[in-house]
């Protein structure tokens, strides 16, 4: 019988791990929210849909173009090559270059992680609170309950705080997790009622509260309900961290509402997520996170970063260190 591994966080870091080990194990993924995809995915109200989180992304080294191959054949990925300006009050905007390539998943944001992460045994809105083990076998509990039994491997996918978090009230210590430092991120989300016309796909904003804007309906694959997604600056999230919900959105808005030509008779949809643990300001100190006498693990775009690429490559890294150090116990045999 082939080993029982759990993964916690559907993420693309833990649905690219699932899509490697389910080749030789028996995989169980467990998501705290209703989808896969984490920080990649797109949100949807009546007719508009946002990728409220990462909005592109690159591949700069061979592992990460070579998997991406299969996806660009299948136009499940495909190039983004936006009209972009440069945006700040009182000056003219200019027109920016990109010098790489930038991709996106389209339909949706969502569409790469739901073709990756394959697993059957896919258990959604369930939060892994703790783990425990037993007789050499981990449990999951969520709440009060045990959701899942019998695992020789837990992995953890989740942002490091998260991980940590998990582990502490576990009574397990995995070193790299405590240096792991994060900046927030509001993500505005608004829905037009008219075909307002702007004339960028997307802006870099500077000295603004804002800091990045996407006609998010200009990308390919989209809706044509025509919906932007604002960025805060990590700065202005952090100062205002706290701050009620609707005080936020308010402020956001009048912000856009003076950088493009847009009135508030023109949002027919508004609305916000904070992003508590957005951007990775500071990533861990190792490549690999492991514990091999507990068979406790973790990945995440902290081990090596703060983007999208670094969420792939510290999963396969995780993959390669897993089957390298354990192949001495056969344990991935089927
Ligand atoms: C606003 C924003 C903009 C971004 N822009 C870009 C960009 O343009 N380009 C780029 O390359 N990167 C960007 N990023 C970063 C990129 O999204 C991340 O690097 C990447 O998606 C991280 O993937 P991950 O699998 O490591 O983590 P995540 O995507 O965070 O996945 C973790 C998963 O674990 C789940 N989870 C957490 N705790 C538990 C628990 N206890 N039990 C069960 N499930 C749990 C979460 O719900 C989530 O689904 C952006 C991120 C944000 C937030």
């Amino acid at each position: 019988m082939s080993q029982k591994i759990a993964i916690i966080g559907s993420g693309l870091s833990g649905s690219v791990l699932a899509y490697y080990l389910q080749k030789s194990a028996s995989v169980s993924l467990f998501e705290k929210s209703q989808g896969v995809s984490g920080r990649m995915s797109t949100r949807s109200f009546a007719d508009f849909e946002f990728d409220h989180g990462a909005q592109f992304f690159t591949a700069r080294s061979n592992r990460f173009n070579e998997f991406l191959l299969p996806y660009l054949e299948g136009r499940t990925v495909v190039e983004w090559k936006p009209k972009i300006l440069t945006l700040e009050k009182g000056k003219d905007p200019f027109k920016r270059l990109w010098y790489e390539p930038h991709y996106i998943a389209q339909p949706k944001m969502t569409s790469l992680c739901k073709a990756i992460a394959s697993p059957k045994d896919i258990k959604f809105r369930t939060r892994i609170d703790r783990i425990f083990q037993k007789n050499d076998r981990w449990s999951l509990v969520s709440g009060d309950e045990i959701v899942g039994e019998g695992y020789s491997w837990v992995i953890s996918a989740t942002p490091a705080i998260q991980t940590r978090e998990l582990f502490d009230a576990s009574g397990i210590s995995l070193n790299g997790l405590s240096e792991v430092k994060y900046s927030p991120c509001f993500s505005l989300m608004v829905g037009l009622s008219s075909p307002v016309q702007l004339n960028f796909d997307a802006a870099l904003v500077k000295n603004s509260p804002i800091k990045w804007i996407a006609v998010n309906s200009s990308k390919i694959g989209r809706s044509p309900h025509k919906t932007l997604v604002i960025h805060s600056s990590n700065s202005w999230a952090q100062d205002n961290l706290e701050r009620e919900l609707s005080y936020v959105q308010d402020q956001l808005l009048r912000e856009l509402m003076g950088l493009v030509d847009l009135t508030e008779v023109d949002v027919d949809h508004l609305d916000l997520t904070r992003w508590r643990y957005a951007k990775v300001s500071k990533a861990s100190n190792q490549d690999v996170c492991l514990n091999s006498s507990l068979k406790v693990a973790a990945c995440g775009d902290w081990c090596l970063g703060s983007r999208v690429e670094d969420a792939f490559l510290s999963a396969v890294d995780l993959y390669e260190a897993l089957t390298k150090s354990l192949k001495a116990d056969d344990w991935l045999k089927t």
